[in-house]
């Protein structure tokens, strides 16, 4: 049978042998006779990997964070290796690569994300592409099939990445794009809760599988086993989540496009719980992080709660417009978020 997602996400990674527990228990330990956790795994961490993989349409490996899966693509490149990146992205990804290239070990070409014809160029050039689409905070899509198909047709071939985290792979499942490989941090929407820190990295060939847990074992940034229960968990809800957060965040999108206070409103094609919109100036905007009662201001995203930044504040993100939020939609009623947007804007002003 040809599950949807939403019913794969719920029984996919589960033992169905008669006396099998009915959920993966959390195992924090080695088995014995069957080697050490860090080099070979743990029921936990392969019950996640599969639910994931399935997802994702590929093979996956779980790490401690999110940084921590993108140290191990890192880590695949040869020394000298060339990095392109968007300039709007995670800012701890461009903190990694920033180091990695003032120590000298690779070398960063940083281009915008909304320029296309750059990226088709350094297909040809590079030796990883890192895309991140739709791009933390400002919420651009990179075309990631065309920059795929560019990729594959060089000389010699760069690995093509993509940041799948704000999309999931509800949104868009980038290996069946062209991509290499995909990468989470299953700290925000996959986890869902705001309760675990956990990376995973999704590829199209299992010998990448094999590198990346072969940097897994090297590095050691190993998930613990009560975050890949949890995060397991959390997975069984995603494709319900993702779609009552897409439709809350529809519909606070076309009521923000109405608001005199607000200069602009950014929201992916594709859907998802996160939302851009831009007031006056950073006082303004300052002042309205103040007055909310319901909505959160905090730096996660992903939860069940609403939660809502000023990146513009943090030196990492300063290209970012001064008086523009990043909002994390949630899982209360869109009215009650309503209300506290409006109450906050009026006290604002
Ligand atoms: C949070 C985040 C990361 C890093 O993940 P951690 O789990 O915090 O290490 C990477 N990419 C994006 C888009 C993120 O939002």
């Amino acid at each position: 049978m040809n599950w949807s997602a939403r019913t794969r996400a719920v029984n996919s990674g589960r033992q169905d042998g008669e006396g099998d527990p009915a959920n993966v228990p959390i195992t924090p330990t080695s088995h014995l006779g069957l080697g050490y956790a860090r080099e070979d795994g743990t029921d936990t961490w392969r019950a996640f990997e599969d639910a994931v993989g399935d997802l994702e349409g590929g093979y996956a490996t779980s790490f401690a964070s999110g940084m921590g899966a993108i140290s191990a693509v890192f880590d695949l490149l040869p020394a000298g290796a060339e990095v392109v990146v968007p300039t709007d992205s995670y800012a701890g990804m461009r903190h990694l690569l920033g180091h990695a290239e003032t120590s000298g070990r690779l070398s960063a070409r940083r281009l915008d994300p909304r320029d296309t014809d750059a990226w088709l160029t350094a297909a040809s050039e590079a030796d990883l592409l890192w895309l991140e689409s739709p791009t933390n905070p400002s919420l651009f899509e990179m075309p990631i099939a065309e920059i795929a198909t560019a990729a594959a047709a060089a000389d010699d071939p760069p690995l093509v990445a993509v940041d799948n985290t704000f999309a999931t792979p509800l949104g868009q499942q980038p290996l069946s794009l062209g991509a290499d490989i995909v990468m989470h941090s299953a700290t925000k929407l996959i986890g869902g809760h705001s309760d675990l820190l956990l990376g995973v990295t999704v590829t199209s060939s299992d010998r990448l599988a094999e590198q990346l847990r072969e940097a897994r074992m090297r590095g050691g940034a190993t998930p613990g086993a009560l975050e890949a229960w949890l995060a397991l968990r959390g997975m069984r809800t995603l494709p319900v989540r993702y779609a009552a957060v897409s439709a809350t965040a529809a519909d606070l999108v076309a009521r923000l496009r109405e608001h005199p206070s607000i200069v602009d409103v950014r929201y992916p094609s594709i859907g998802g719980g996160v939302i851009s919109f831009e007031l006056a100036d950073a006082a303004t905007a300052d002042a309205f992080c103040a007055a909310l009662r319901l909505i959160r201001h905090a730096t996660s995203l992903g939860g069940a709660e609403s939660t809502l930044e000023r990146r513009a504040a943090r030196p990492s993100d300063a290209h970012v417009p001064a008086g523009a939020l990043r909002f994390s939609v949630g899982l209360e009623d869109p009215d009650d978020l309503w209300a506290d947007i409006t109450q906050a804007l009026k006290q604002a002003r």
